[in-house]
């Protein structure tokens, strides 16, 4: 298994068959030495700097009805709301006060938000904070519509895969969702040439140490800017519900493989891994993880915007408390750094 590690290190790549045989290989000891090295590549290439994204969860209004999401359309407990423009660009104004120089815009696939809102709620983000970075994750559009989008500023966009074997992703999604349309979006966004952000979620249902193996593999060949990997967590009102949430051990286990398998990844310490176990988002960084996103949000937004249960959105995983939370990244030996925080592209590997 060591020998897998320090060739992922070396040579950033292995066969399906052997990314499987690391993740059923799995033991504290052999992730603790992955996070060593992955630690040590992270800090070759970006230092000790972490960045933040201030994020705004800008509706839970959604079209869709994934079978894991606490704001699927069928679920009628959900207290539905949605932000305007103008409190979007307030969520900015303070973000900007409080030092995020990136501004990630997330929601469900909610058909207010046509192309001409969102271009133009980017287009007013853009020449407020023209230092700022935009990122949207706004769901499955059309090539057209990405393409608007990027050409009215937006730098960047995030889509997870989910999982890349299909009938897992067929298990996870109804029937009018498919893992092909999923991955010729994210085909579209690369072609565009956003920085683009796939990942998948840990220990969701049905998944087996074989679809992880496909979805390192995935991660490899479509290499993309960023890469957001979380514990699945279970809600109370999906069908779902009485599923077992994913380890957050071995999501850390396999953000360590990711930074090896891509030097100069943007890895999250996702929200869910910070909900999930109380230092969590700690554990991330020393994994391997470069990137934290504080939620930015109104607080009346935030409660609603349940994708799982127990998510946390108060504390350090709130903006306001960026001083606290810049504390407890620098007691994990990280610093928070005030950027737009693009991924390095010109970096040597090795
Ligand atoms: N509508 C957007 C944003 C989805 S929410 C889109 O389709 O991309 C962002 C991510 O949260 C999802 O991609 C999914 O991987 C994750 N997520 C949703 N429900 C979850 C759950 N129960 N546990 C953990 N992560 C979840």
């Amino acid at each position: 298994m060591l020998e897998l590690i320090s060739r992922l290190e070396r040579e950033h790549s292995l066969t399906e068959s052997e990314y499987r045989q690391l993740v059923e290989g799995y033991t504290p000891e052999l992730a603790e030495y992955a996070a060593s090295r992955a630690d040590r590549v992270r800090r070759q290439v970006y230092g000790d700097a972490v960045f933040v994204r201030g994020l705004i969860e800008i509706s839970n209004i959604c079209k869709n009805d994934c079978l894991y999401c606490g704001i699927r359309r069928s679920n009628t407990s959900c207290d539905r709301y949605r932000l305007t423009e103008s409190d979007i660009l307030d969520c900015c104004r303070e973000g900007y006060g409080l030092g995020f120089r990136t501004f990630v815009l997330q929601g469900g696939e909610d058909g207010y938000y046509t192309d001409e809102r969102v271009e133009s709620i980017v287009r007013a983000i853009k020449s407020e904070h023209p230092d700022c970075a935009v990122t949207l994750s706004l769901g499955e559009r059309s090539y057209d519509s990405y393409k608007r989008l990027f050409d009215a500023g937006a730098d960047r966009y995030l889509l997870r895969h989910e999982t890349a074997d299909g009938e897992h992703y067929s298990r996870l999604h109804p029937s009018e969702l498919t893992l092909s349309t999923r991955l010729e979006c994210l085909h579209a966004l690369k072609a565009i040439g956003y920085q683009v952000g796939c990942g998948f979620m840990v220990g969701s249902p049905y998944q087996s140490s074989e679809h992880i193996a496909r979805d390192l593999r995935f991660i490899e060949k479509f290499d993309p800017d960023m890469c957001g990997i979380g514990p699945f967590i279970p809600h109370k009102d999906t069908p779902f519900r009485d599923k077992t949430a994913g380890s957050a051990y071995l999501t850390c286990f396999l953000l360590s493989i990711i930074r090896l398998m891509k030097p100069n990844i943007l890895l999250p310490a996702t929200t869910a891994l910070g909900s999930i176990i109380p230092d969590g988002r700690e554990m991330g960084l020393r994994a391997g993880a470069n990137v934290v996103m504080p939620n930015l949000s109104p607080v009346s937004a935030r409660e609603k915007y349940t994708l799982y249960n127990n998510k946390l959105h108060t504390g350090t995983e709130s903006a306001q408390a960026l001083k606290q939370l810049k504390d407890r990244i620098k007691a994990a030996g990280y610093t928070v750094v005030v950027s737009r925080g693009d991924i390095k592209k010109e970096q040597k590997n090795g």
